[in-house]
């Protein structure tokens, strides 16, 4: 494999990084570095303006069809914005639900008037989406879902309860995962619809974390009401569509991560440099240091897959991988702050400090969202090593 960029790679390497350093070192360098997970209510509204900046130069949306507002861009372009947007201490961009999850699912299962539709306010950063999969008793077990939607004249009527459902505040809509078909065995019957969140029938209420910040939050449908139309898919046949969600939740769009993990790295060497730490530090920093390159050279050799669309075996080992590394890239931040870093977080701004501790306190959800890790040493077990399958209960 060439690690080396091609002429057109590397042109767009350059004009990428021209604009995101001239934007985030003038209009916009209030958000240099802020929001995603565990500051997602950092400077929300100028990083809603920064979306759409993004939108009108764009920058959104790169892998979509042209004829959707993307480039097409290749998966390898695609990572090298990804690579330029981190190095240039991109925000965390309010609009990935719509570019990574639900805009792909509609571009590959939706129909032409859902894309004319849809497509179009996410690419401009005009219109936020937020996922309505996990309830109460349906998260690892996600075909577990009660929440039921019924047809009323041209209408579906919804009504039941989603959890954890990160950015509702914000979101415009909602895919939500239904039950429709209450015979059917347990992964057929399932719906999977675009639901607008500003109704009278949605009531949302959040839930604090560890960090002290709620950025997701309950979710409570009764009587909400979406077109007959917003089905992706076909009635009953959402699973497939759900499934193919998640393939893109974990696709292309965590390929710049590493970058973002080892911008961490450097933080939590800084503060070390600081203190007369521990030596036992020293060798968790190289073992990290290590294990953020490998994530790099790991993510180049998914790419291959991901261009195939077989993605179980890589994107499990990949989720795994990561998830590990960066809860622990956390627990090095915290011993690296030294005794002050056992201090709750939950404190007014504290610079780096701060955002060290809000590492440690997040990352622990690292290795539960998108897949626990539990569950992708199942499917590793399974489906890459075809071990006997774990008892179900
Ligand atoms: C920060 C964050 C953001 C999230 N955002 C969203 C969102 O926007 N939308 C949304 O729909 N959901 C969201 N989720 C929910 C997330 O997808 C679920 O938390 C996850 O799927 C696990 O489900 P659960 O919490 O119900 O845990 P459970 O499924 O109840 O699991 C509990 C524990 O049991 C283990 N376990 C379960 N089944 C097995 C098994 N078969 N074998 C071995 N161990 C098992 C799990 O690994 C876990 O440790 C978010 C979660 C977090 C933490």
């Amino acid at each position: 494999m060439d690690l080396n960029d091609s002429r057109d790679e590397a042109r767009l390497r350059a004009e990428a990084r021209s604009w995101l350093t001239a934007k985030l070192e003038g209009e916009f360098a209030g958000v240099r570095g802020r929001g995603g997970p565990g500051d997602e209510h950092a400077c929300f509204e100028e990083r809603r303006a920064w979306e759409r900046l993004l939108g009108a130069a764009g920058w959104t949306c790169l892998s979509w069809p042209e004829e959707y507002g993307g480039r097409g861009a290749t998966l390898d372009e695609q990572v090298i914005f990804y690579e330029e947007y981190a190095r240039a201490g991109g925000p965390g961009r309010v609009g990935l639900v719509g570019e990574g999850l639900i805009g792909p699912t509609i571009v590959h299962y939706g129909d032409d008037d859902q894309r004319r539709r849809f497509l179009p306010p996410i690419v401009r950063g005009d219109e936020l989406w937020c996922q309505g999969y996990s309830e109460p008793d349906a998260g690892s077990d996600l075909a577990n879902v009660k929440t039921r939607a019924e047809l009323d004249g041209d209408e579906w009527v919804i009504t039941g309860q989603k959890v954890w459902t990160s950015l509702a505040e914000w979101a415009d809509w909602c895919f939500v995962l239904c039950r429709t078909n209450r015979d059917a065995p347990k992964h057929r019957g399932i719906s999977y619809l675009l639901v607008p969140m500003d109704q009278p029938g949605i009531e949302i209420r959040p839930i604090r974390q560890l960090t002290g910040d709620a950025e997701f939050y309950e979710t409570f449908f009764d009587g909400a009401r979406t077109p007959v139309t917003n089905v992706v898919g076909q009635v009953d046949d959402g699973w497939k569509v759900a499934m193919g969600t998640l393939a893109f939740e974990r696709g292309a769009l965590t390929l710049g991560q590493q970058l973002t993990f080892a911008g961490e790295l450097d933080r939590i060497v800084e503060e070390a440099r600081t203190r007369d730490v521990d030596r036992e530090l020293r060798p968790r920093i190289i073992d990290l240091w290590a294990r953020v390159r490998i994530m790099r050279y790991h993510a180049l050799r998914c790419l291959p897959a991901l261009e195939r669309g077989s993605v179980t075996r890589e994107t499990s080992i990949s989720k795994l991988f990561w998830a590990t590394l960066h809860r622990e890239l956390g627990e090095l931040a915290v011993d690296a702050l030294g005794p002050t870093g056992v201090a709750a977080a939950a404190e007014p701004d504290r610079g780096t400090d701060d955002a060290l501790r809000r590492l440690f306190l997040f990352s622990r959800a690292d290795t539960i969202y998108g897949g626990s890790n539990e569950i992708q040493r199942n499917v590793i077990g399974e489906q890459v090593l075809a071990l006997p399958r774990e008892p179900r209960p």
